[in-house]
């Protein structure tokens, strides 16, 4: 199974348009045939050797990754990775609607 870490980076990229869903297909079970191989492959490496992703588009998800920490006024740590800002999100502690910040 692909990481959590790995879904993430996936779900950004289809968030960006990078990639498509049947293409995501294609990557779960790349990922697999490698880990039963013994082979731990990066999912970014594999879209860029797929010519799925640019070694570009690999960085901006990167930095996206990074940046999709949010913390809440009441304290709730929150991922908001899949909004654009401008977006609102729920808080799952305190229940408030929260604007998503430009987190650039
Ligand atoms: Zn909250």
């Amino acid at each position: 199974m692909p990481s959590k870490s790995d879904v993430e980076f996936f779900k950004i990229a289809v968030t960006k348009g990078f990639v498509d869903n049947a293409q995501g297909k294609r990557l779960i079970t790349l990922l697999s045939q490698a880990e039963n191989n013994a082979a731990r492959l990066s999912i970014d490496k594999l879209m860029i050797m797929e010519e799925m992703l640019s070694p570009e588009q690999v960085k901006e998800i990167q930095d996206m990754q990074q940046r999709r920490i949010f913390y809440c006024p009441c304290g709730q740590k929150m991922n908001v990775f899949t909004f654009k800002p401008g977006e609102k999100a729920r808080c799952k502690s305190c229940k408030r609607i929260i604007d998503i910040p430009d987190l650039k």
